[in-house]
């Protein structure tokens, strides 16, 4: 029997998330699923990405953490499960979260700016940041915590209906519900409606060369410069990081990173200028690179918020070493939040926060004052 929710009570349902999650008028109809019944079997699906291995045992190929798991047991995200020698994951069609964002927000700038996206979150992640902002999913196993039964073409639907121009998978760590994100953005193109991954990149290159065939464009956190805030802070690491970037820009995807910047953690000038000749060189001169603001949160409670100046020396670290588009984020009104024509200089996108205050694009994505090609997706 199918249930008439309101957001009111899948918000209540969700209580305790981030508020970095949160913020739609939606109106849900789906049907509850409740941790630990039978239900859960309906979120299962074989996995896409493994190798069986003797015994019953198996080998998950989707990161670069390639778990070997015993029968019966689950990955080190908590949404994969190997049951008889079979690999699945526990979190097709099953939401924890569902909003209605401003593409800002994730934050994409070149990509379709001042409209929505259809966000979307499971239970489960690949790593294990002490700055997560939203750890009460993405650190829950699927049965701990209440969720959704949205299949992808409901997804679809609602985001056609919802009037969003994008699905955006996000919140949680999008590689660990693959199989869902590639059938979410198949049912989404039926509807006229693009999809953009908000990920970590810690994902091995088969699984991403097929998400960059149904994906419009791909966010990608980039922790740090270093293996060593990688393996202390985030329990992961950078080389397979690197190594998505390459990839993406190999596929021709369009993709913008984000760079958190964390007070005595990663901000260091030498590595932040590392960093933006290793961007420079590797992926070109026209990558978006969001210098975001930290915030104490989560298992960094003792850290300032970031300073104004570091971001501002980041954001002139990236331009001197020869980067078109370098923001910062989370600090509304700071000039950094604009686009600016790399020839003329003149303001093509003038934001506030999440909002868009002038576009001076014209119809082929071009400088208006120059006619300079901006690079991005503008329609
Ligand atoms: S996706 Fe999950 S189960 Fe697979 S290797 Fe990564 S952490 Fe392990």
């Amino acid at each position: 029997m199918r249930n008439i929710i309101s957001r009111r009570e899948f918000l209540r349902a969700s209580a305790g998330f981030s508020g970095a999650c949160l913020g739609s008028s939606l109106i849900f109809s789906g049907e509850l699923a409740f941790a630990g019944t039978k239900k859960d079997d309906i979120f299962r699906r074989e996995a896409r990405y493994y190798e069986k291995l003797p015994n019953r045992r198996i080998k998950c190929k989707l990161c670069p953490r390639e778990c070997v798991i015993d029968d019966q047991e689950t990955g080190y995200c908590g949404a994969r499960e190997n049951h008889d020698g079979k690999y699945y994951t526990l979190v097709y069609g099953r939401a924890v979260s569902a909003n209605v964002d401003p593409i800002e927000k994730k934050p994409l700038f070149h990509f379709l700016p001042g409209t929505t996206a259809f966000s979307i979150a499971t239970a489960g992640c690949n790593v294990l940041c002490k700055f997560c902002q939203n750890w009460e999913i993405s650190q829950a196993r699927p049965d701990q915590i209440r969720s959704y039964k949205l299949f992808p073409k409901d997804v679809a639907r609602y985001a056609k209906n919802a009037g969003t121009e994008s699905i955006a998978y996000t919140y949680n760590e999008p590689v660990i519900f693959t199989e869902y994100v590639e059938d979410c953005a198949e049912a989404g193109h039926e509807q006229g409606v693009r999809s953009v991954m908000i990920t970590n990149g810690y994902i091995q290159a088969e699984p991403m060369r097929d998400l960059c065939r149904v994906l419009d464009a791909v966010k990608i956190d980039l922790k740090a410069f270093t293996e060593d805030f990688y393996r202390k802070i985030v329990a992961g690491k950078l080389k397979p990081v690197l190594d998505t970037l390459t990839l993406l820009k190999s596929e021709n995807e369009w993709t913008e990173i984000v760079y958190l910047v964390i007070p005595t953690l990663n901000d260091q000038a030498a590595d932040l200028k590392k960093m933006c000749h290793w961007i420079y060189n590797e992926l070109g001169p026209d990558v978006p690179l969001h210098f975001s603001r930290f915030y104490p949160i989560y298992r960094l409670k003792n850290l300032p918020p970031t300073p104004l100046a570091t971001l501002e020396k980041a954001r002139n670290i990236a331009l001197d070493a020869g980067l078109h588009y370098a923001y910062i984020g989370n600090v509304p009104g700071n000039e950094g939040e604009n686009t600016y024509c790399p020839n003329c200089k003149k303001i093509i996108i003038r934001r506030i926060g999440y909002q868009i205050l002038e576009n001076n694009l014209d119809s082929k994505g071009r400088c208006k004052f120059c006619k300079t090609s901006i690079p991005g997706v503008w329609h």
